[in-house]
């Protein structure tokens, strides 16, 4: 068999192993498979070309543009994952588990692509919030605004998933426009590689974005800057050796670190056998000591449950586990693989040992189970393992040891104070799940355990058929947990991207913020067009455009007619005598809708033109009564464009309803596509 020699890809150019690299062995039969590292790569070229050359590339595209590299990216690599799947075998992994790393992380890339599309500019400037006023009068404000590190992010994973692994981790850090070295972990690292090679292949990725590392990083760390940022999934111990570079904590280095976690699943107090609560709790923990072997960070370590339901959970669970195939990835009927290696296999072994000394092995011998299609001695293979912990209130052992394989340990509660406090006894993990179909167990689960977990899941019977599993961190979501799991912070749709920009107070006049953030801030100049802005193409109108229109008078007559013909006659509208009673009104007043729908009359252009469509209104307040008498002018401005395609793209307006005393009764931000 050939041995594969895994190279990295550094300055632009492949660099195969060379001195000091290490070998690769296969998880299923022990062989050696592949070669990767190089003692003498220049890691300063590396850092060098992702500064000067990929940073800049990734700068000068706005997010829309990063954003839609990532979609074409996904694209790409979904219509070539075959070749992923072929090859992750060897890492122990089945096909269930490659749907998880390589379907997972082109999901990944897919939602922040759209992410990125709808939910940050068509810029190179992201907008926290809106302007804080800072002075009375208003021409001295704040805006917090967000812009790409001028660095590079050095992204080092796990060995568990290694697509998924990466591409967490460079969807957010492409889209803020940073360019990123991948580290994978050795053991995988040629699943790594070959993902890595069909995206630097597809042509989409600026040179200089995406730089790849095959086994040790020499002294990079060393080497970085206030403007890099390291981004570090592994074990707490690498992560605390890591961090605690000289260098990167006197230079101030951004360190994420997402680590181990002893993380927990609690059956609710109710939730006895027979009801669907407690099917779905045995189905779900029983998934998450077998996927990946349960090498996963999230999976379920402890296992916690009413006491008088241990002896039926552990009879369930064991149940079900029995009927786990263990062997060949690559069979149709495995169910769980081969550990990834016979290092990571020992070391499970000497922490289910560790967890014996306070647990008793209810389920599973690692000296006696088959495996089919493999060699058990060769392959990396183990049993599932349950154990239950008698006393948990006394084992320290169950609560801090991250056996990170099929292994998992039931232990009982009183009630669910107690459980949670046990939850929380893991010191910070990634995710904790609650099975319950009751309400005020899971406010009091996140009032107790909010603190102690990343995320928390709630899962019953009107949820089950949809849930995404206790063990699977969502782009959408935030994953990471306090302290045990890493005090670190990933993905969460845009919180995610930030991870990667620095955040920037901009103080100054409406008109400096306008032109900073491009985008209109109130109290700025007011840009007169050459025509009705609703006569004007996406394209050419300007933020600041402003049309004031004339003054309408409200009458009586308007306001009953709008009643009778709403069917809205609330009484602050209809009885004089009933609207005084009222602490807002001054007598009877005009609806609030009547004054959206006369302001839209004031400004309207009636024509065909480019205004397609009124798609919404956000932020609506009425801030003064409008009576019979009053009149009512409108001032609309354009605050912000935002392409949607080649076709239209959305305009949003400032509208400020005043009255004849020039002070505001409404306020809000209209929402129009406008042809292009
Ligand atoms: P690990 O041994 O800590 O290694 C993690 C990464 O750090 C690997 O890429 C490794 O590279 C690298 N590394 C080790 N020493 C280094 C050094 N001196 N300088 C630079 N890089 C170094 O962890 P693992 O065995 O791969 O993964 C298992 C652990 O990861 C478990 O504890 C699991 O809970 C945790 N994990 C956490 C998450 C999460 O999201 N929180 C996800 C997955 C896994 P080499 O392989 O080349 O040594």
């Amino acid at each position: 068999m050939t041995i594969r020699e895994i190279s990295s890809y550094a300055a632009g150019e492949w660099v195969a192993p060379g001195e000091g690299a290490r070998n690769i062995a296969s998880a299923i039969t022990g062989e050696v498979i592949a070669r990767a590292g190089n003692a003498a790569l220049d890691v300063q070229a590396l850092l060098d070309h992702a500064r000067n050359t990929g940073g800049p590339a990734l700068r000068r595209l706005t997010f829309h543009d990063r954003a839609r590299m990532l979609k074409a990216l996904a694209q790409y690599l979904n219509e070539r994952k075959q070749a992923l799947y072929d090859i992750s075998f060897d890492t122990g992994a089945t096909q269930k588990d490659h749907l998880i790393d390589i379907d997972g992380g082109i999901g990944t890339l897919f939602v922040f692509a759209s992410k990125g599309r709808r939910e940050m500019p068509d810029g190179q400037l992201y907008l926290d919030g809106e302007p804080e006023q800072l002075s009375r009068q208003g021409s001295f404000q704040g805006l917090h605004v967000c812009t790409p590190l001028q660095g590079v992010a050095v992204h080092i994973n796990a060995f568990n998933f290694p697509v998924w692994g990466m591409l967490e981790k460079l969807a957010p850090t492409l889209l803020a426009g940073v360019p990123a070295i991948v580290k994978p972990a050795t053991n995988s690292c040629y699943v790594t590689e070959a993902a890595v090679r069909l995206m630097l292949e597809s042509g989409i990725v600026p040179e200089g974005a995406l730089q790849l590392v095959a086994g040790g990083l020499g002294d990079m760390l060393d080497r970085l800057g206030c403007q890099d940022v390291v981004s570090f999934t592994g074990s707490a111990d690498t992560a605390l050796k890591l961090r605690s570079n000289p260098n990167i904590l006197a230079s101030s280095v951004r360190f994420v670190a997402e680590q181990d976690s002893l993380n927990a699943s609690i059956l609710g107090p109710n939730a006895v056998p027979g009801t669907p609560e407690f099917d779905l709790f045995i189905k779900e923990a029983a998934r998450e000591i077998t996927v990946k072997a349960g090498q996963k960070c999230t999976a379920i370590r402890r296992i916690i449950v009413p006491e008088p339901q241990v002896q039926a959970v552990i009879e369930a669970l064991s149940a079900r586990l029995e009927k786990t195939v263990i062997g060949d990835p690559r069979l149709e009927q495995t169910r769980m693989g081969a550990l990834i290696s016979n290092a990571q296999k020992r070391d499970v072994l000497e922490k289910a040992a560790i967890i014996g000394s306070e647990a008793e092995r209810v389920f599973g011998d690692p000296d006696d189970f088959e495996v089919v299609g493999a060699n058990t001695d060769k392959g990396a293979f183990l049993p599932p393992m349950l154990f239950h912990c008698p006393d948990p209130d006394r084992a320290e052992r169950v609560h801090d040891t991250e056996a990170f394989g099929p292994v998992s340990t039931v232990m009982g509660y009183r009630d669910l104070d107690h459980a949670l406090e046990l939850a929380n006894r893991g010191q910070g993990s990634l995710v904790a799940s609650v099975i319950t179909h009751d309400p005020e167990v899971a406010r009091a689960a996140v009032l107790a355990a909010g603190a102690f977990h990343g995320r928390l899941y709630f899962n019953d019977r009107v949820s089950m058929k949809e849930s995404t599993g206790h063990g699977s961190p969502l782009p959408h979501m935030v994953h990471g947990g306090p302290g045990r799991a890493g005090g670190g912070e990933e993905m969460g749709g845009v919180r995610g991207v930030m991870h990667y920009m620095q955040r920037t107070a901009v103080q100054g006049s409406p008109d400096m913020l306008t032109a900073i953030g491009g985008r209109w801030v109130p109290g700025a100049a007011e840009i007169r067009g050459p025509a009705h802005p609703f006569t004007r193409r996406f394209g050419e109108l300007q933020i600041g455009e402003t049309l004031h229109t004339p003054a309408r008078t409200v009458t009586m007559e308007d306001i009953e007619h709008f009643a009778e013909f709403t069917g809205d006659t609330f009484y602050a509208h209809m009885d004089e005598d009933a609207a005084r009673r009222n602490p807002f009104f001054p007598g009877r007043v005009a609806h609030g809708y009547l004054l959206l729908s006369f302001a839209a009359g004031l400004f309207v252009e009636p024509d065909e033109g480019p205004v397609l469509a009124n798609t919404g209104l956000d932020g609506l307040r009425f801030m003064k009564p409008v009576s019979a008498g009053d009149s009512i002018k409108v001032r609309l401005t354009v605050k912000q464009k935002t392409p949607r395609n080649e076709e239209y793209g959305e305009v949003r307006w400032h509208v400020t309803l005043t009255n004849q005393d020039d002070e505001k009764v409404a306020e809000y931000e209209l929402l129009t596509m406008n042809a292009m």
